[in-house]
């Protein structure tokens, strides 16, 4: 029988394999045939700590049987105050900078990013009826960004085959060349440039830009264009979505430049991964350009399930784990594995580019010819999964991004068939 189920991302049409899970725990899934596989990509970027974390399902049930779901407009529950106090302690801070003082709530990573634009255009807007600044609504974005796939979300991102058809509703960014190795100082050029037209805000991944093909680039460059930014008071939005929760080594990827955002979405690992929550924090100035006796000016943004108080309380769970957990350690000591690992894989004709930013290592496949591209990558997915892998390259471009739980054991079947994939699919094969 066929399923009626639509997949995300998924050509139907191809006929791929789509396997049925049943169980998952650490960093593997147990599929209905009894075999296993190796999340080498967190499923989807979003487990942290490996699945199933116990802490985090108990959590989940203990509030489930205690306050399922709360109209969150005007009311509040206790998953909701601590996880934003957690928020802001963890969050990223300087003495020199405001810090982020302010937690609003949505669900994912996009309606995070949405939020952050309607904060940003909403500050500029509510400042202008008080004649205090002129209204604002240009956005400015690298090129080869990704920040998710709802309209506003998408028009913020890299265009392309993925967004062609929704052209028409998308709105216009001007777009920053992205800072690539020898590139950097065009990119802070064109930024200062950009920032001096007065648009609204610069939104960043900072270090390293997912979707759009895993590139990196160095906590330099990320504090000079925080202070280009400042510089023209244009607003400077973080979106840690992919990158918060650890991945690039520190909590949040901003750290590592000493940048504190005037606003910042995160989402993916906020509840370990087990359940959807996001948060778009924000510095006093932006919230308190909302703050008003004015009805006109509050923040018109909700959805039904705002800061729905089993997915808090995963997120209380996750907060804890960080606290009470050398997580960090792990971290540190898995990306260590992993840059031995691929320094080697380095070395094989097949590859190129090799690049790392804490626990996301990628590698481009050198492949004959751009044709063979197109269907490159489900026959890179079909030959991963039979060898106990769930890996979903990004065109030629081969990205791991594991649970911190992976052992040493599961990174070199891991790495055994990448350089297995090299000698199959390489350009000299
Ligand atoms: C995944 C991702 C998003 C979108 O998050 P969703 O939860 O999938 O909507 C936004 N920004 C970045 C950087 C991401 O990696």
């Amino acid at each position: 029988m066929t399923s009626p189920v639509w997949h995300p991302f998924f050509q139907h049409g191809l006929n791929e394999a789509i396997p049925h899970v049943v169980r998952a725990e650490g960093a593997l899934l147990h599929l209905a045939d009894g075999s296993t596989l190796i999340d080498a990509i967190s499923s989807w970027w979003v487990t942290t700590h490996g699945h199933c974390h116990p802490r985090i399902a108990a959590a989940i049930a203990q509030q489930a049987g205690t306050l399922d779901q709360l109209i969150f407009a005007g009311y509040t529950h206790e998953p909701a105050e601590e996880v934003a106090r957690g928020l802001i302690a963890l969050a990223p801070r300087a003495d020199d900078q405001p810090k982020l003082a302010h937690v609003f709530y949505s669900d994912s990573g996009s309606t995070a990013v949405e939020v952050a634009l309607k904060m940003a255009l909403g500050y500029w807007h509510n400042l202008s009826l008080d004649g205090a600044a002129q209204a604002r609504s240009r956005i400015l974005v690298l090129d080869h960004s990704y920040h998710g796939d709802t309209i506003g979300a998408m028009s913020v991102g890299e265009r392309g085959v993925y967004n062609a058809a929704w052209t028409p509703l998308l709105f216009d960014v001007d777009t920053i060349p992205f800072p690539a190795p020898g590139r950097e100082q065009a990119c802070l050029d064109a930024l200062e440039v950009a920032c001096a037209r007065h648009p609204a805000a610069f939104l960043v991944e900072p270090l390293i830009l997912g979707a759009g093909g895993m590139f990196v680039y160095s906590a330099e460059v990320l504090r000079e264009m925080a202070a280009i930014c400042r510089r023209h008071g244009v607003l400077f939005i973080a979106d840690e979505v992919m990158t918060g929760w650890g991945r690039t080594g520190t909590v949040f990827a901003c750290e590592q430049a000493g940048v504190v955002p005037d606003i910042m979405a995160v989402a993916k690992g906020i509840t370990g991964g087990a359940i959807p929550l996001a948060a778009t924090l924000a510095t006093a100035p932006i919230f308190e350009a909302h703050r008003s006796t004015d009805r006109a000016r509050l923040f018109y943004h909700s959805s039904s399930y705002t800061a729905n108080p089993i997915a808090c309380a995963a997120a209380v769970a996750n907060l804890a784990i960080w606290r009470e957990e050398d997580v960090l350690g792990r971290i540190t000591r898995l990306a260590q594995a992993m840059a031995d690992r691929l320094a080697a894989l380095a070395r094989h004709r097949a590859f190129a580019n090799p690049r790392q930013a804490g626990t996301i290592v990628a590698i481009d496949l050198v492949t004959p010819d751009a044709g063979y591209l197109s269907d490159l990558a489900p026959r890179l997915r079909a030959f991963f999964l039979e060898r106990g892998l769930l890996l979903r390259p990004l065109g030629n471009t081969i990205y791991l991004m594991p649970p911190y739980c992976l052992d040493a054991d599961q990174l070199d079947r891991i790495f055994a068939a990448l350089h297995a994939a090299g000698e199959k699919f390489g350009s000299h094969a």
